[in-house]
């Protein structure tokens, strides 16, 4: 056995060079093999990536985030282009009213930029307690709770309300999130045919008896089509057989109903249990909700994965979805005139007369949505092709969002645009 010398150390003997060098073998092994392994690991999975990637292609559907630079007044600037957006679901341009940066800017001030962690632990800034109670008056309900987003609400409140041996019910246009929440629940699912009163009422009367809890679920607005879901027909049809109704009021709130959404086109609110929706769009913040009675919030509260086990929405967004509603609730002629917008474009068109802010022009294939967008890109107008899985095969798009910022003239123009273009008449 060598003798250790204590100051140069083993390096320096024979037995600790020899020692050093079996070390630095092994890892040099453990490295070599290492590196032989990963590449072969990487390659699969890039040509898993490379191949899925290549069939979007082939269907030109391969999607790209294009920088966009969006400023006040529906304006959007891209490849160093000024172009007016009519693309966007700020249909108030809340996102960049003065009065909600500065909400969002002393909320951050007071409470901090991020909210630190699930409401339940010690996210549960002050503001949403006053975000929750305005939302429950606009909505006329008895309670409501403020989510991370509207997909995240939907997620979340699903599968607290139904689950296995529960039946759930979706108008075949709901919005995606609406559809993965339903998915989670693993209660039985059928979707009816799009707006169809009499199917639904058919998948009703087949299956309500064997399920114990029935759940019916519709866009408000549907997204990419614009149109309305026949909310008083739904909700008589789920009093007659003991079903809940829940409306996805994204594109509703703040535009609709004196700004109330979806469920207020009548003289009386519609009988809608569950009014869920998003602040992204016309609030022009960010974070989603559910409107229902306390029992309802409060088990929500319990239950709710995506409340639970996410991090509460920033107090900046909270700050400022208030200062919107200030705003809305203020002057609900202004809060209507995206929809009036959206009627002078259609009525210059002769298309038929929307009900909200979208307006879709129905293309068909993918290559003439595209080519189509791109042209009006070229006039200084911003109007995406939205295609498949977004909507259904053969169904690609142009779909138009109009916004109270919106000039008459510029909507003329574009309406002019669009005529020449030989997609309307
Ligand atoms: C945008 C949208 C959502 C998602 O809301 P976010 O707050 O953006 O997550 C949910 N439902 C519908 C109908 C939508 O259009």
């Amino acid at each position: 056995m060598p003798k250790l010398h204590p100051v140069i150390g083993p390096v320096d003997t024979e037995w600790g060079r020899s020692m050093l060098a079996r070390r630095a073998l092994a890892t040099a092994k453990i490295w070599r093999k290492w590196q032989r392994r990963a590449p072969a690991v990487t390659q699969s999975l890039d040509q898993f990536a490379t191949q899925k990637l290549a069939e979007i292609d082939r269907r030109n559907l391969r999607r790209h985030l294009i920088d966009t630079d969006r400023q006040a007044g529906a304006i959007a600037i891209r490849h160093g282009r000024k172009l007016i957006s009519f693309c966007c679901n700020d249909y108030l341009d809340l996102s960049h009213h003065p009065a909600l940066k500065k909400a969002a800017a002393d909320a951050i001030e007071r409470h901090g930029v991020g909210a630190g962690a699930s409401r339940l632990v010690t996210g549960n800034h002050p503001l949403f307690a006053e975000l929750e109670d305005r939302l429950r008056a606009l909505k006329g309900t008895e309670a409501a709770v403020v989510f991370g987003s509207g997909y995240l609400a939907n997620v979340g409140i699903i599968p607290c309300l139904v689950g296995p041996g529960d039946l759930l019910l979706a108008d075949e246009l709901s919005h995606a999130c609406l559809m993965a929440g339903a998915t989670l629940s693993q209660a039985t699912q059928f979707t009816f045919r799009h707006n169809d009163m009499n199917h639904c009422a058919e998948l009703l009367k087949n299956n309500r008896m064997h399920h114990r809890h029935c759940l019916i679920v519709t866009d408000g607005v549907f997204s990419m089509d614009g149109g309305l879901a026949p909310v008083e027909d739904l909700a008589a049809l789920a009093t007659d057989h003991d079903a809940w109704l829940m409306t996805d009021d994204a594109h509703g709130i703040g535009v609709l109903g004196a700004g109330r959404g979806s469920s207020f086109l009548m003289d009386t609110r519609s009988n809608v249990p569950l009014q869920m929706g998003t602040l992204s769009k016309a609030v022009g913040a960010y974070g989603g909700y559910l409107c229902a009675s306390q029992n309802v919030i409060d088990l929500i509260r319990n239950r709710a994965r995506s409340l639970i086990y996410s991090t509460g929405l920033p107090p900046a967004a909270a700050g400022a979805a208030i200062a919107a509603l200030d705003l809305i609730e203020a002057d609900p002629e202004w809060a209507a005139s995206p929809v009036r917008k959206a009627r002078q474009f259609a009525r210059a068109l002769n298309l038929p007369e929307p009900d909200s802010c979208i307006v879709p022009i129905i293309i068909g294939d993918e290559t003439t949505a595209l080519a189509a967008s791109q042209i009006l890109e070229e006039q200084g107008f911003l109007v995406t092709a939205i295609r498949p899985p977004t909507v259904p095969e053969g169904t690609a798009r142009l779909r138009f969002t109009f916004s109270a910022a919106h000039m008459d003239d510029d909507i003329a123009r574009l309406a002019h645009a669009v005529r020449d273009l030989g997609l309307a008449a």
